[in-house]
């Protein structure tokens, strides 16, 4: 493990793992759900934790952060200047704005706002060869040569390493407004959610829990997510913008509760939209009482097929038998569709091994992603190429070869190890058990 403390140090590194030929994985907080940060094929990790400075410059509206800084504590510092910066993974509070970078990571406020690359301005670290490179400027515009940026972001830590970034910041909103909702079924509260999105209402957050995804909630708060309505799905919404603004959009979203939902509540104040917030959060970690093993599948569906979707997910649960709880954020398709099972149960083990290879061919079929913002890493290899043509993986790959021709950086992910499940285990095969 290489602890750097300056920029410079990881240069020196990566020029003298190149010069050998040595494996080298960066890692920001090792949060991420796929894999992506084990050094599968052993070799150095580089610790960025260490590089973690934050500077708001208020005048252009940016941040300018150390590839080690807490997504939280970027926020924070953004918020006492009167600045925001939305993308919000749950893992806020420990991964860092680098591996942020990396995956694309994504959160509640996506479908208003975007997701880390709408909000990356520039980037600047080393090539795996070990030289020093910065994609853009601090400036809000830049088409100076090939978008390296964003080339970079989402590349999972396989084309570079990112050790700074200048972000950009929008404004505080000043009112938010908090709803909650409840529907018969999920089919019915997916359905509403589209009549929402067509009226033109933006929700800053639009988040869908389904009746499993309530019940577990419910079960660990020991309360009733709804009084009157447990066990319901819900869809808990946030309006966010100038005080006009929510209250304008406020009486149309009122309206459209009245119409479609079984039940609604407003928050009256911060603290009650923070208990309503508080199920949403618990839901996931809540999920292990209906297994000890979890495969959180964060897939995108177009809105077109959300209903298809919810009778697919019908069908997912009866036909493997498992619980399959799903929640998401409806304003931009990305839901997280939980397979629970416990290890020990081999068949329990082999019908989620089949539901989650169902569910990527679903996925594909109805025009979606197989991963909204996780990335790919280890664990989504063997469903590259449902996503990817031969031509586009043949793209890729060459992309990796010339920035990274002796395949040093982050090696056997992606595309370039393909591993299977035999049961509860994860088995990988590396591309020469298959020649
Ligand atoms: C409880 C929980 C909730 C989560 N919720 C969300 C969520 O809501 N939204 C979401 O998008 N994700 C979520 N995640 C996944 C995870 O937090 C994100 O993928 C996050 O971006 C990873 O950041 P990290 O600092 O932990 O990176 P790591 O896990 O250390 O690394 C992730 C990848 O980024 C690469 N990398 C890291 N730093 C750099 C760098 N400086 N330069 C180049 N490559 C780098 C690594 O090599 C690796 O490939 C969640 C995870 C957990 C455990």
């Amino acid at each position: 493990m290489i602890f750097p403390r300056e920029e410079a140090d990881i240069g020196a590194v990566l020029a003298l793992a190149n010069k050998h030929g040595v494996p080298v994985t960066t890692r920001g907080r090792g949060t991420t759900l796929m894999g992506s940060a084990a050094p599968v094929h052993g070799g150095w990790v580089i610790d960025m934790l260490g590089l973690n400075q934050i500077a708001i410059k208020e005048e252009a509206g940016m941040a300018h952060v150390g590839a080690g800084a807490k997504v939280a504590d970027i926020q924070r510092a953004a918020e006492a200047k009167g600045w925001f910066y939305p993308p919000d993974p749950s893992s806020r509070e420990y991964c860092t704005i680098g591996g942020n970078i990396a995956c694309n990571a994504g959160g509640m406020h996506g479908g208003k706002y975007g997701v880390t690359r709408d909000f990356v301005v520039a980037l600047r670290g080393f090539l795996p060869t070990g030289e020093y490179v910065e994609w853009g400027t601090a400036t809000k515009k830049f088409s100076a040569g090939f978008n390296m940026r964003d080339l970079w972001i989402g590349s999972e830590g396989m084309l570079g390493v990112v050790t700074g970034a200048v972000l950009k910041l929008i404004p505080q909103p000043a009112a938010r407004w908090t709803l909650l909702t409840s529907f018969r079924d999920e089919t019915r509260a997916l359905q509403a959610a589209l009549g929402l999105f067509r009226s033109r209402v933006q929700p800053a957050i639009c988040e869908f829990l389904d009746r499993e995804s309530v019940l577990c909630a419910e079960r660990a708060t020991k309360q009733t997510v709804f009084a009157g309505q447990a066990g319901r799905p819900v869809i808990l919404l946030e309006l966010a913008g100038s005080k006009p603004e929510v209250r304008e959009q406020s009486k149309a979203v009122l309206a459209w509760a009245a119409a479609n939902a079984t039940a609604h509540r407003v928050a009256r104040n911060r603290d009650e939209a923070e208990q309503l917030w508080a199920v949403r959060r618990k839901c996931s970690g809540a999920m292990f009482e209906l297994g000890d093993a979890k495969l959180n599948e964060d897939i995108v569906i177009p809105m077109r097929s959300y209903v298809k979707f919810a009778r697919f997910l019908v069908r997912l649960k009866r036909e493997s038998g498992l619980h399959v709880p799903t929640f998401g954020h409806l304003a931009d398709g990305n839901l997280h569709v939980n397979i629970m099972y416990h290890r020990a149960d081999k068949a329990e083990s082999r019908a989620a091994e089949k539901a989650v290879q169902l569910l990527m061919e679903t996925v594909v079929s109805l025009g979606g992603a197989i991963s909204g913002e996780h990335g790919i890493g280890l664990a989504k290899t063997p469903f590259l190429r449902l996503q990817h043509s031969p031509a586009q993986v043949r793209a890729m790959q060459a992309v990796k070869r010339a920035l990274d021709p002796r395949g040093i950086l982050n090696p056997g992910k992606m595309f370039e190890v393909f591993h299977v499940w035999k049961h509860e285990k994860l088995i990988v095969h590396l591309p020469w058990d298959h020649k």
